[in-house]
């Protein structure tokens, strides 16, 4: 894709697939959008699919799946125990990784279940480059504490750095002596940072991880679930890393790690999940929960079709060809934006576009909460759904009082293969005419708030009447266009 030339400049991402199955968008018009909008309490996740024109609220379970994948669902061998699908899958693990036990499960959190029964306790202190939602709960659930090692530079929207998910070492040792290295039950390294901005670590980074792990005889655990957009960040960023190829960059780390787990509702585009090691005492250790919690170990809860199509996805994924789609649209998606102005995160990561909240409405206050009220502002103008990634994503503290995000993020994910570019430049353009008119952008407050996970669930209001003020303008400016 990158390596394509245009004769006459205007270098775009092109796509290396041709798409030959389709499903139909609708595009309502805004005046439907807004009653949507209203309907869902202002709030994204409570949208109706029929209601979205472009869904970029997640890359979870709606990549675009390849002809061979699709092919191979059709020849799945479908038994209880035994199945020659899992067969399959394990030694396609074990080709990539390079690791002898395979234990599925049905997605990613499960696999963080599995981990935290098997090696959190009261008391219990996880280091990691960065915490994801999901991890984060199954650890505190079972006793234990995160401590996340990341490098300053992690948090700052503008940046030079190539690798902001890189662990800070020096915090990483400082982290083991505090607590002492009988409480540490495993580091955790995620790929493709996905709440910094879907932000890689370097090679030379996990290698560094490594030696501090072997020093204090600690376990390391890969936490693989975004590891395609990581492996081209390596490959395109790190130079050491240049002439390697995805699979020889895969194997080193993969060689680098004692546990890998993974969702495969991101990794190898289809559902499911699963954990592989060397170490048949670790197996030995989860594999009793894996018939608990998620089916027998011949599936853990997968169905054997997209069994089938993660052994497919796996091995497209070693070629960089395929895996560069997702970061090559995103930093066109960045590239563009910055050009008019739009303040985005950078540099660009996987996973998805993100769009800085707070400079964006900075005369909304956090306690209205930016994010989710530009996340909504911008579904009202384009049909475009993104995810809120601030204060309202954050739980209120035992007293009732909102803790503050420190950044203030709408996240448009890219689903890998799903959009093309006209669509894409469809999204620049809305997102840029919304910033031109953001100051008629105002806050939102709680009409329903849910005490967990209320980011879901909740339901909103506008603070004004500005959604009517905003679909005025677009009016004006539109004229009778969708
Ligand atoms: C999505 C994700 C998970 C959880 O996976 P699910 O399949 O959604 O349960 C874990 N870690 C990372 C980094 C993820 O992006």
């Amino acid at each position: 894709m990158s390596n394509i030339k245009f004769y006459y400049g205007n270098d775009v991402p092109l796509e290396m697939h041709k798409v030959r199955i389709v499903q139909k968008l609708n595009l309502p018009p805004i005046e439907r959008r807004l009653d949507a909008i209203a309907e869902a309490g202002y709030n994204t996740f409570l949208l109706k699919n029929r209601d979205v024109f472009m869904d970029m609220l997640t890359d979870s379970g709606v990549n675009a799946m390849s002809d061979k994948q699709q092919a191979a669902m059709m020849e799945a061998d479908d038994s209880y125990a035994g199945s020659g699908t899992f067969t399959k899958l394990e030694n396609k693990i074990n080709e990539i990784f390079g690791k002898k036990y395979f234990l599925p499960a049905h997605q990613g959190r499960a696999c963080e279940n599995i981990l935290s029964k098997s090696f959190v306790k009261k008391g219990s202190v996880v280091p990691m480059n960065y915490h994801f939602t999901t991890t984060k709960s199954h650890i505190v659930i079972n006793g234990g504490r995160v401590e996340e090692v990341f490098k300053d530079e992690a948090l700052k929207i503008t940046s030079d750095d190539l690798f902001k998910g890189n662990m800070d070492i020096a915090k990483l040792r400082d982290v083991i002596e505090t607590n002492g290295k009988e409480n540490i039950p495993f580091v955790r390294l995620e790929a493709g940072t996905n709440l910094i901005g879907g932000q890689p670590f370097s090679l030379e980074n996990m290698r560094e991880v490594r030696k501090v792990c072997d020093e204090y005889g600690i376990i390391l655990v890969l936490d693989a679930s975004l590891l395609a957009d990581n492996l081209h960040f390596i490959k395109t960023r790190e130079v050491a890393c240049k002439n390697n190829s995805i699979r020889e960059i895969t194997r080193e780390m993969a060689d680098l790690s004692d546990i890998i787990y993974f969702s495969a509702r991101k990794l190898g585009c289809a559902r499911g999940g699963g954990i592989c090691t060397n170490n048949e005492e670790i197996y030995m250790k989860m594999r009793e929960y894996i018939t608990l919690y998620e089916g027998f170990l011949t599936y853990g809860g997968m169905s054997v079709r997209e069994m089938e199509a993660i052994v497919v996805g796996l091995d497209e994924t070693m070629d960089e060809e395929m895996i560069n789609q997702g970061p090559e649209f995103i930093a066109y998606m960045a590239k563009e934006l910055q050009k008019k102005g739009v303040p985005v995160v950078t540099p660009p990561g996987g996973l998805g576009c993100h769009i800085n909240a707070m400079e964006f409405v900075d005369h909304i206050p956090q306690k209205e909460y930016p994010a989710g009220a530009l996340a909504a502002a911008l579904y009202l103008v384009s049909g475009v759904r993104g995810m809120e990634r601030g204060t309202l994503s954050e739980q209120r503290d035992e007293d009732g009082n909102e803790t503050y995000s420190n950044m203030e993020l709408v996240r448009l994910a890219m689903p890998r293969r799903v959009y093309t570019l006209s669509q894409v430049n469809y999204a620049i353009d809305r997102i840029a005419w919304l910033y031109e008119n953001r100051k008629l952008i105002g806050g939102l407050k709680f009409v329903e708030e849910p005490s967990v996970l209320r980011f879901f669930f909740g339901k909103l209001d506008t603070t004004s009447n500005w959604e009517s003020d905003l679909v005025g303008k677009f009016r004006a400016d539109f004229g009778d266009s969708l």
